[in-house]
């Protein structure tokens, strides 16, 4: 139980890479909170599968592109659990289309949960972590925000950015012990990638070496070591798992 005493906010782990990561954690010892944005049902469901599993949860609903919401959710924590050791900024949206159809909304939407979220709940678990002299933060960008995607300008911007604001974090954070990285997922079966249409998702299997779609559960294992103390030396770094896509 590697992350026994830890205490790990995931955000967007309702479902999907989220919710295999909040498992994983819980798994490894870690108290939960699940944040979610809407969906209620599948965050008490995530909730119920720590619980059941012997590990401990707590769902709390707060959209990560707005301040007030975010202060709760890391406030609720506090309330809960004392203190904050793990974050990882999942939450995400898509808005896919060409940039000429592109709305202003659409760009908006993306930023504002992808980027501006993760800038968010960084900043308000950041005074805890840097007094404590401890913390792990991992982003989930993607490998869209590294080789660029057509169709989705909007999210590749965000997920670049993502890149590039936890880089500058890990430089600011690192003599204060807390560490920071980003998981960069290719193709992972969720709802998020289930609409897709189907000549789309044959034609992204055949661009990936390993041959096969990933699972949540590739990811999370990945954040898991990451946070644990058996990473304690890397900060800074932009892991891809992606089945080789994107070498
Ligand atoms: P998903 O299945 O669509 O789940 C998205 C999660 O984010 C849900 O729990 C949703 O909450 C939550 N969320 C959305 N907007 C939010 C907001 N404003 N505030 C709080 N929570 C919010 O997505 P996924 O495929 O698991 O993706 C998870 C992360 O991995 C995202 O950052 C995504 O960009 C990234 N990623 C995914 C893939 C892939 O192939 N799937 C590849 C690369 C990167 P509700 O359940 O309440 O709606």
């Amino acid at each position: 139980m590697v992350l026994n005493d830890c205490v790990a906010i995931i955000t967007g782990s309702g479902r999907g890479i989220g919710r295999a990561i909040a498992l994983e954690l819980a798994s490894a010892g870690a108290k939960v909170v699940v944040n979610y944005a809407g969906r209620s049902d599948k965050a008490e469901e995530t909730v119920e599968l720590i619980r059941s599993a012997g590990g401990e949860g707590l769902a709390v609903q707060a959209d990560v592109s707005q301040a007030t919401d975010v202060n709760r959710l890391i406030q609720t924590t506090i309330d809960h659990y004392g203190k904050i050791n793990i974050l990882v900024n999942n939450a995400g949206i898509t808005r896919d289309t060409l940039l000429l159809r592109m709305k202003e909304a659409d760009w908006d939407a993306v930023l504002a949960t992808n980027l501006k979220g993760v800038f968010l709940c960084t900043k308000a678990v950041s005074k805890g972590m840097l007094k404590q002299r401890s913390g792990a933060i991992i982003n989930i960008s993607s490998v869209v925000g590294l080789s660029g995607n057509a169709g989705q300008a909007n999210y590749a911007a965000a997920k670049a950015g993502v890149i590039g604001f936890s880089k500058s974090i890990a430089k600011e954070f690192a003599s204060r012990g807390v560490r920071v990285n980003v998981v960069a997922p290719g193709y992972i079966s969720t709802d998020m990638t289930e609409t897709l249409p189907e000549e789309v998702q044959k034609e992204i299997l055949h661009s990936i070496p390993l041959g096969r779609i990933g699972k949540p559960e590739d990811v999370a294992k990945v954040v898991r070591f990451l946070v644990s103390p058996e990473a304690s030396y890397i900060t800074g770094q932009t892991v891809c798992v992606d089945g080789g896509m994107e070498m």
